[in-house]
């Protein structure tokens, strides 16, 4: 399974991971607002994240790490 960690203080809310996720699992949080005064990002469903690290390359502030599991 893959994982992604958020920072969630640093995000600004901008959404553009949230336009460009295939899985559609990432939303802003409809009621939560961080340290910079934003909803930030959250995944609704981790299990169905795929590991394509769309949303990592995308982030203007490196609030994004994807982790993919490796299989030996
Ligand atoms: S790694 Fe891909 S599937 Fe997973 S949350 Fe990011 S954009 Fe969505
Ligand atoms: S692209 Fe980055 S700053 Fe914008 S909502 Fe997503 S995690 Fe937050």
């Amino acid at each position: 399974m893959s994982y992604v960690e958020i920072l969630t203080d640093v995000c600004k809310g901008c959404g553009l991971c949230v336009s460009v996720c295939p899985a559609g699992i990432m939303v802003l949080s409809p009621d939560a607002i961080n340290a910079r005064g934003y909803a930030p990002v959250t995944i609704t469903a981790m299990e169905n994240c795929i590991g394509c690290a769309s949303c990592a390359r995308v982030c203007p502030d490196a609030v994004l790490s994807v982790y993919k599991e490796v299989l030996t």
